[in-house]
């Protein structure tokens, strides 16, 4: 990319917020990061068909790119690159990149080829934005563990920064499709967050057993109306094996859907 390339002759370091757009407050803390940690940042915006699912929200995923150029801007993107479907993946695009353990877990489980097609578009906006570093959030935390470990895999010359959940008053993770709940949906959605809350006091006050807080979240999930549970783990902060006992710092991680829209969440339980 022309921008990238002369702002490396200019001597300026760049950091790259990749994502789908339609921003709420948690893009917009990754851009303010961008400029805390790099002369200059790039954001881009593109809904990547390869990560959905054929009975996944592709279509209805929201959109609004006018809105998102203008609070791009004032959270300090100096460029926005959104590419076109058919300039990243033209007729006779090949080739995925594909990770081995990492996406059979969590997410991976329920969304088959979700991370090829994560991994895949990430690669080839690395190569086109050619940022010093890329900064990605927490929230998806899976997504994070998967492209920490293909950028040293693959030798990426990126330095990956991965960025506390940004969160609405109640402690909803902030979310694009958080505007698909309904008003009911919006109030069922605070589960996630005290579900998380709840277990991390329960660790913190010694519980060892992972079992049993995955039985008080399912019941505590399950008591709201319009819930539907995907998964509830506690895992390995690094390899995302589940944890037989708690004896170290955990990854809870959860997957609900709420009506029709499929959320997730994740917290670290230390004792
Ligand atoms: P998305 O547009 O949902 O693909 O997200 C783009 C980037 O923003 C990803 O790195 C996400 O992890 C990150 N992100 C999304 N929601 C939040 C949030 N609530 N807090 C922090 N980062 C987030």
């Amino acid at each position: 990319m022309a921008w990238s390339q002369k702002r490396r002759q200019m001597g300026q370091t760049i950091a790259f917020v990749p994502t789908m757009g339609y921003f709420h407050e948690g893009h917009l803390e990754l851009m303010r990061e961008g400029r805390r940690v790099a002369d200059t940042v790039a954001a881009s915006i593109f809904v990547n068909p390869t990560q959905f699912g054929p009975t996944e929200d592709f279509d209805a995923y929201p959109r609004d790119l006018d809105r998102d150029l203008k609070i791009a801007q004032g959270a300090g993107a100096d460029a926005i690159f959104t590419p076109d479907r058919k300039d990243l993946y033209p007729d006779g695009y090949d080739t995925f990149i594909h990770a081995e353990k990492l996406p059979h877990h969590l997410c991976g489980l329920s969304r088959p080829g979700h991370f090829q097609g994560v991994l895949t578009i990430v690669a080839k906006l690395f190569h086109i934005v050619r940022p010093h570093t890329a900064i990605f959030g927490q929230k998806d935390y899976q997504q994070l563990a998967i492209i920490r470990q293909m950028v040293k895999d693959l030798n990426f010359d990126i330095r990956i920064i991965g960025f506390p959940t940004v969160r609405e008053k109640d402690g909803l993770a902030m979310s694009s499709r958080n505007v698909r709940l309904s008003p009911s949906q919006r109030i069922s959605a605070r589960c996630l967050y005290q579900s998380l809350i709840k277990a991390k006091e329960a660790v913190a006050n010694g519980e060892t057993d992972p079992k049993k807080i995955i039985a008080s979240t399912g019941t505590l999930i399950r008591s709201h109306p319009d819930t539907e549970i995907d998964y509830i783990k506690l895992c390995d902060t690094d390899t995302l094996d589940d944890v037989i006992v708690i004896n170290r710092s955990v990854l809870m991680a959860l997957a609900v859907k709420v009506g029709n829209t499929r959320l997730i969440d994740n917290m670290i339980l230390s004792q």
